[in-house]
């Protein structure tokens, strides 16, 4: 009898050190006693190619993609999800009969917290994104699905606002998609839903984004930062009322989906969700 190879899934980025998707992998995989493990990769960009070109030979099976790949990847995929190109990005690689295919799955593991966990139904709501890059892109789009009203966008790069913009509305209809020139323009006032899509708050010395005024009881704020757990937008929405969410749940939703891609088992959604939980308090 031959010992089965011990399968490698993994992460590629730049930088990826103090990513806690091995930590929730990993735990998945010793209690479903899947001889596999999830490693950290930390790419160059002129590896990028011959390292996915290497997975099958390496015995990797699985990849998450995080910044600053989730688009380099594409042209180097067999195939792509109809919702992987919906986004125009891809956070998760299966290799399968050495043929590369690519996920999305923030999207969905963002949308699986705000309406599970969070008991929030985007239908006729009325939302505000700040930020238009790659994780305002998938969740975007993900509440594009489930019909809510407005959906306002707002990024520093106005250029990206646009696009974002014009591609939603290429895409859904019957929604109303709104290109604001400043935060104030989100008119978060009226809004159900707040997202902070933007990397702003991660840093001590980050400002918060939101005045204020802008903040109220109905409304919810979701950042997507997990590390700090608590950033200063989501201080001050709780001093002003708001309910808050950080972006952990979405880290562990994105990450049980990819585990499903993976290795077709079910999840045990409970023990990863332990793992993140403990290695935050490490932090
Ligand atoms: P990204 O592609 O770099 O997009 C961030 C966007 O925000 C950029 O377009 C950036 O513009 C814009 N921006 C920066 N400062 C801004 C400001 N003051 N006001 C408005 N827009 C501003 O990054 P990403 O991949 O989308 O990630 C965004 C955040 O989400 C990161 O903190 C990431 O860690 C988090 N995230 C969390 C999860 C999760 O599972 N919880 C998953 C994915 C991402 P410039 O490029 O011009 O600076």
């Amino acid at each position: 009898m031959t010992l089965q190879e011990k399968k490698i899934y993994g992460l590629i980025g730049y930088p990826v050190k103090h990513s806690l998707s091995p930590v929730m992998h990993n735990a998945a995989f010793q209690v479903l006693k899947i001889n596999a493990e999830y490693k950290l990769f930390e790419l160059k960009p002129q590896d990028l190619e011959s390292f996915l070109e290497s997975l099958p030979k390496e015995n990797i099976h699985g990849l998450n993609v995080t910044i600053p790949y989730k688009e380099k990847v594409l042209p180097f995929l067999d195939n792509i999800s109809s919702e992987a190109e919906l986004i125009g990005a891809v956070n998760t690689i299966r290799v399968s009969h050495s043929k590369l295919e690519g996920f999305n799955t923030d999207g969905d593991g963002f949308l699986r917290h705000l309406k599970e966990d969070l008991r929030f139904d985007p239908a006729g709501k009325i939302i505000a994104i700040i930020g238009a890059g790659g994780a305002a892109r998938a969740v975007s789009v993900s509440l594009s699905n489930y019909k809510p009203k407005i959906i306002a966008i707002y990024d520093v790069d106005k250029t990206k606002t646009l696009d974002l913009v014009s591609h939603l509305k290429d895409n859904f209809k019957n929604i109303e998609f709104k290109a604001a020139d400043s935060i104030e323009e989100l008119n978060t006032q009226i809004s159900d839903l707040l997202v902070n899509a933007t990397p702003i708050g991660m840093k001590e010395s980050d400002p918060c984004l939101v005045n204020k005024k802008f903040m109220h009881k109905n409304l919810l704020v979701y950042d997507l930062i997990y590390n700090p757990g608590e950033t200063k937008l989501i201080k001050l929405a709780k001093q002003m009322g708001a309910r808050t969410s950080n972006g952990l749940g979405m880290l562990l939703y994105q990450g049980v989906r990819s585990f499903e891609l993976w290795t077709g088992r079910p999840t045990p959604i409970k023990i990863m969700r332990q793992a993140l939980e403990g290695a935050m308090k490490k932090l």
